[in-house]
């Protein structure tokens, strides 16, 4: 079994040669154990360590609108920067891996808290058909992924759904995107969420009305928690 871990590694590293894989964030080449972002670039990244704190900038969006229990984002969004780079390469571009890597290692950080280690299911906010037809794929169903793989924590993505179409947001005050997102979303089997702390998960969180109409949607549940984690905060 040595021997042949060695040929494999061999020819790992003999394609490398030929065919480098760059990380995603700095374009320098990957080592083996690396998949899409290079570990330099998972350390530096500026993460806001908000799991930590009551009062941090993502919980104050929702105090008085909703009764959430704890809400995070794990890494500052720096205009310009890298996280700005790997959110428009995960959302435009097609690397919806970057969300694994990413929601896995945010995942890391948060089991080491009792706020969210005492969460039971993980559930990314669901994409318009029409943006997933499009897409391919749901950017936050990827860092859901990750996030339930370290977290040890199962993920549902077919009970949280979308029933209506959205106008773009971009233009809306904040009372007129609330009006446009609250009757968006409906719950296929509410037995199903009963009694259960629930992990939302999004890619950025900017005024929180699509995060807050799903909230409210799952605490309709007799007995349900809910928790919002999103990579970053714009
Ligand atoms: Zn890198």
């Amino acid at each position: 079994m040595k021997a042949y871990n060695k040929i494999i590694n061999l020819i790992d590293d003999f394609t490398g040669i030929f065919y480098p894989r760059l990380c995603v964030a700095c374009n320098e080449n990957l080592h083996r154990h690396e998949d899409y972002i290079c570990l330099n670039c998972l350390y530096a990244l500026p993460k806001t360590n908000f799991h930590l704190t009551e009062d941090n900038p993502v919980n104050k969006l929702f105090w008085g609108r909703i009764k959430i229990n704890n809400a995070t984002s794990f890494l500052h969004f720096d205009k310009g920067g890298k996280v700005q780079s790997l959110i428009h390469q995960l959302k435009y571009k097609g690397v919806k891996e970057i969300g694994y890597d990413l929601g896995n290692y945010f995942g890391s950080y948060l089991v080491e808290s009792d706020n969210y280690s005492s969460v039971d299911i993980i559930v990314p906010v669901p994409l318009h058909i029409d943006k997933l037809k499009a897409r391919g794929y749901n950017q936050s169903n990827w860092i859901a992924k990750g996030l339930s793989h370290s977290m040890k924590k199962p993920l549902d993505n077919t009970n949280l759904l979308r029933v209506k179409f959205t106008e773009t947001q971009t233009k809306k005050t904040r009372i007129e995107r609330w009006e446009n997102v609250k009757s968006v979303f409906g719950i296929y089997k509410p037995s199903l969420f009963k009694n259960k702390h629930i992990l939302l998960v999004d890619d950025v969180v900017t005024t929180g009305s699509t995060l807050e109409a799903c909230s409210q949607k799952i605490l309709e549940i007799e007995n349900t928690k809910v928790s919002i984690a999103t990579l970053a905060k714009a």
